[in-house]
């Protein structure tokens, strides 16, 4: 019987292993919908429009975000994010299990919008360890540094209204742990809410 898509939502301090334990998940469950944000910043060298982000403009953002366009949006680091709505709903209607990946005041709001999702919030196994691999991707400067840090401690402050908390510790068992996570979603009675009547009325296929 076919099934509403499941909505996953990821969130992680920045350098907690998000974007890695993503990549896995899309490469072994290539059928998910991934949710394409929009934002203002501009692309950095090999991203593209329309792939990583939609790229926009402060106004067209603005014009949007005044419409309700977005299911939730937020500013992080001085640009602005969003998440449409409208393609969201579409996939879901589908049975297309959707993915985002999005900071936590996001989460938040989409929580509002997509309550019956699976809300996953990642961790480092400490600061120091989060300090270690932030500063391993040489990528940042010090004010940066010292910024995601400060950030990664508010963003961990939000934690415990999250469905599910997986330590990035070991990237494989974190990586077991958010499949299983996943899978577990996609068992959910709200999902297929004449399942149980289907079976019993032998309309089970
Ligand atoms: P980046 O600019 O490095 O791609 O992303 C910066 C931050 O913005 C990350 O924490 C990312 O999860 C968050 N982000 C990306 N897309 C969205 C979105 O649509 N909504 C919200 N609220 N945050 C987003």
């Amino acid at each position: 019987m076919k099934r509403n898509g499941v909505v996953l939502v990821i969130c992680a301090p920045s350098g907690a292993g998000k974007t890695t334990l993503v990549k896995r998940l899309l490469q072994e469950f290539p059928h998910f919908g991934y949710s394409i944000s929009c934002t203002t910043r501009p692309p950095r060298p090999g991203e593209t429009d329309g792939v990583d982000y939609h790229f926009l403009s402060h106004e067209e953002f603005e014009r949007r975000r005044a419409q309700g366009y977005f299911a939730e949006w937020a500013e992080v680091y001085g640009n602005f994010y969003g998440t449409p709505l409208p393609p969201t709903l579409e996939m879901l209607e589908q049975g297309k299990d959707v993915l985002f990946e999005i900071d936590v005041q996001g989460a938040a709001q989409l929580r509002l919008t997509l309550p019956a999702g699976k809300y996953v919030f990642i961790l480092p196994p400490s600061m120091a360890v989060l300090e270690e691999r932030l500063r391993g991707r040489g990528s940042d400067d010090e004010a940066t540094i010292a910024r995601r840090l400060a950030n990664a401690t508010q963003e961990m402050r939000e934690a415990h209204w999250f469905d599910a908390w997986i330590v990035n510790d070991d990237l494989d068992t974190a990586y077991d742990e958010l499949r299983a996570t996943y899978l577990a979603s996609t068992l959910s009675p709200c999902l297929r809410p004449l399942l149980v009547r289907g079976v019993m009325e032998n309309r089970r296929r």
